[in-house]
């Protein structure tokens, strides 16, 4: 999730949907951006990824509604997806360049939805409540493996992957309109060692 803050409530029922948002102006693209109907056939595609079909038998199992959310294509200024309580799933398709960083974008995302899903109304005001969310998708959608850190320039052998999960769930957590960037450290200290090691609904870290 980036910086919208839902209020709570589970999502409601909705069947599987991949649709544009409707963009007023032409969107921004970043450089080597997949045309957009590339895009959208990769949401598609990614729906039927292991990892994605498995999160979304637990959601049923864990009793939510078969496909709660509807997963949207958008256009977003910095952020590669969002996630937030009554709105669902989005990827931003502006900022994606291959196949796998959908998958990524809508694995994070799931697991926030599960979390909102079986955790029951999470409040997304709470830094604390945020925080935990953000370290179990960091962590949990592999968002900080190897390969994908080094694609990206940060590299460091060593404890990397625990500090990559906090550099990137902080980032997410300071932008809670609820959350300064010291509450936001805060409070990933305060939830990390419960979080980091809540790896519902996987039995380890994927
Ligand atoms: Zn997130």
């Amino acid at each position: 999730m980036a910086s919208t803050a839902g209020d709570g409530g589970s999502v409601p029922p909705q069947a599987a949907k991949v649709e544009a948002a409707s963009a007023p102006e032409p969107p921004p693209r970043g450089p080597d951006v997949m045309p957009h109907e590339e895009c959208l056939s990769g949401i598609r595609a990614a729906l039927n990824h292991p990892t994605v079909r498995f999160l979304r038998e637990r959601m049923d199992q864990a009793g939510c509604p078969v496909w709660p959310l509807l997963i949207r294509a958008a256009t977003c200024a910095e952020s590669s997806g969002g996630y937030a309580s009554k709105h669902g799933i989005k990827v931003c398709c502006n900022q994606m360049r291959f196949q796998d960083q959908i998958n990524q974008v809508l694995i994070h995302e799931l697991i926030h939805a599960y979390d909102d899903c079986v955790v029951k109304n999470v409040d997304w005001k709470n830094c604390g409540q945020h925080a935990c969310s953000e370290i179990r998708a960091n962590h949990l959608s592999g968002d900080c493996h190897y390969k994908r850190e080094l694609l990206k320039g940060f590299m460091k052998i060593r404890g990397h992957e625990p500090e990559c999960v906090k550099r990137r769930s902080l980032a997410s957590v300071k932008q809670n309109p609820f959350c300064s960037e010291a509450a936001a450290k805060d409070a990933i200290e305060a939830v990390w060692d419960i979080c980091y090691n809540d790896t519902r609904p996987f039995d380890r870290a994927p």
